[in-house]
């Protein structure tokens, strides 16, 4: 007896997620958007990267001002398509290039 019942509650489950899935395709289907929104606009994203990649900005403290975890920052940079900015004088040249030499600076130790 038990079982039967349990039979039908399953059943009745797989109904109800059928019904869920279907609504959501007819929803699509009509150009809404489903599921969660997304955190940050396609323009914060690419100002984001550039004040990461170009101007050597903290990533935590970057998250922190746009009011996300700095893992959702790294996500949204790494799903946009294509790599630097252009848009930059100074792309790529100045943050990375000087922390790279610093970290270069601190093996080189003085003879006698
Ligand atoms: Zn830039």
């Amino acid at each position: 007896m038990f079982h039967m019942m349990a039979a039908l509650a399953e059943f009745e489950r797989s109904l109800i997620s059928e019904r869920t899935r279907a609504g959501m395709a007819a929803a699509k289907a009509r150009g809404c958007r489903v599921g969660r929104p997304r955190a940050l606009v396609h323009q914060q994203i690419v100002a984001a990267r550039c004040a990461l990649l170009c101007h050597g900005m903290a990533a935590g403290a970057l998250a922190r001002d746009l009011g996300v975890s700095p893992r959702t920052l790294q996500r949204s940079i790494a799903a946009l398509d294509g790599g630097m900015c252009r848009d930059c004088p100074g792309a790529g040249v100045d943050g990375l290039g000087d922390g790279r030499r610093q970290t270069s600076l601190s093996g080189e130790t003085g003879g006698p």
